[in-house]
């Protein structure tokens, strides 16, 4: 065999899996159908500003050793996550906290004051949430629900809140404190340089072949390499024979714009139903950039998946994940390829979790 491994994607598990593997003096190849590395990771530079091209990505993460791992390749700074709200003509902190409910309530200056809203909305729901408006409005009460949480969540999974599952809203932190950090993870930041210099780093000294789809030549690949370690999507691998695993996508329209500062953070939400985006990002305060002439905006919208699209989102309701589940013991079965990643695996995995499962996956090799 020419390689001991074929990496099927060059994004955050690919790269991790290659470096390491790599590292231990293994032979890997690695493949990419995009014209880049680093997946939905991948930055770009435009005016000498490094521009998200799959939307806004913030590395936070509790586990120190995927902290120390990618700052072993390039320098972090020390970008921490305060979108605001804006919702028609009032504009708000997220994630929920004190700067919120003094908004929100006019007689709210403590957490005391805070808690006394919260507590009197919550007792609309007097029994385990069932679906995500319950969910929201025992975490929050009804007024923040219907002015942050209600139209974002519609229109960024095109249903109503009272079919959504839960889960989705248990991830936003509610804080009693005048703390603007979206995350609680202990470490922070985004890359000096971008994340696609990052990627770069990890695959240095590793042969990278770009535009190049596994499924093209499927076989050849087959026989190229003793074990195949793929990132793509699961039900693809299967070529659909269960059925197809339902996924969310994103349309990004980007614009330079000829003024220094747009709207003064990097993510700022549009948590109400008069626009039809969800987000927009000014790529440049992800760098504390305030000097330079122009600045990069991006407004996200989301989208049902259409066949050409970038699978963005997992769907994890009951359907989606007994399908997956099936297409998982198909893939357990497998002796020759392994699967990782968001796509591969059919889970919403943050960057971090990605590395971490990328970590694990490394000592069952051993
Ligand atoms: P990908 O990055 O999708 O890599 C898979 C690669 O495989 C792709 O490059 C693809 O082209 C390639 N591939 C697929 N099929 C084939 C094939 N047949 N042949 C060849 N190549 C193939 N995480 C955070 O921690 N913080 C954030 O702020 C954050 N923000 C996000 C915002 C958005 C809008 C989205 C969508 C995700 C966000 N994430 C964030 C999650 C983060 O993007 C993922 O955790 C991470 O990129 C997943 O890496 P991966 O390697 O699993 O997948
Ligand atoms: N959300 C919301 N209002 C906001 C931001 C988020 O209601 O201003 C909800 C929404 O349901 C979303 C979920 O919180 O799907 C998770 O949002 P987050 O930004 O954490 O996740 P991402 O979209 O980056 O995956």
């Amino acid at each position: 065999m020419k390689y001991d491994y074929l990496i099927v994607g060059a994004g955050l598990f690919g790269a991790t899996m290659a470096e390491r593997l790599n590292k231990e003096g293994k032979k890997v190849l690695v493949i990419d159908k995009r014209d880049h590395i680093a997946g939905n990771v991948y930055t770009e530079e435009v005016e000498g500003i490094n521009v998200h091209k799959y939307g806004a990505h913030i590395f936070h993460t509790d586990y120190k050793d995927v902290w120390n791992y990618v700052n072993s390749f390039v320098e972090f700074n020390r970008y921490t996550n305060s979108p605001i709200a804006r919702i028609g003509n009032e504009v708000y902190n997220m994630p929920f906290n004190m700067n919120t409910f003094s908004k929100i309530w006019d007689d709210v200056f403590t957490p005391e004051d805070a808690l006394r809203h919260i507590d009197e909305e919550k007792k609309e729901i007097d029994h385990e949430p069932t679906n995500l408006e319950e969910q929201a409005i025992s975490l929050v009460g009804r007024s923040i629900y219907e002015k942050l949480i209600k139209g974002y969540t519609e229109k960024q999974w095109n249903r109503p809140c009272t079919e959504l599952p839960a889960f989705i809203i248990k991830r936003l932190p509610v804080r009693l404190t005048y703390d603007n950090n979206y995350f609680n993870d202990r470490y922070q930041g985004v890359p000096i340089g971008g994340y696609t210099k990052l990627v770069e780093e990890m695959l240095k000294g590793i042969e990278v072949r770009l535009n190049t789809n596994y499924f093209d030549n499927k076989e050849e690949f087959d026989s190229m390499a003793d074990k195949i370690i793929y990132t793509g999507a699961l039900d693809e691998f299967y070529d659909y024979k269960l059925g197809k695993l339902e996924y969310r996508s994103l349309k990004f329209d980007t614009k330079i714009l000829d003024k220094q500062n747009y709207q003064g953070n990097a993510v700022v939400n549009y948590t109400g139903h008069e626009v039809d985006y969800t987000r927009v990002i000014e790529h440049k305060h992800f760098e504390f950039d305030v000097t330079s002439p122009k600045t990069v905006v991006t407004f996200e919208y989301p989208s049902d998946y259409e066949e050409g699209m970038e699978k963005y989102y997992t769907v994890n309701d009951d359907k989606n994940n007994a399908l997956a589940e099936k297409y998982r013991e198909l893939a357990s079965k497998e002796e020759k390829v392994i699967f990782g990643g968001r796509l591969a695996e059919y889970k919403y995995y943050d960057m971090d979790d990605v590395i971490k499962a990328a970590f694990d996956r490394l000592e069952e090799l051993k």
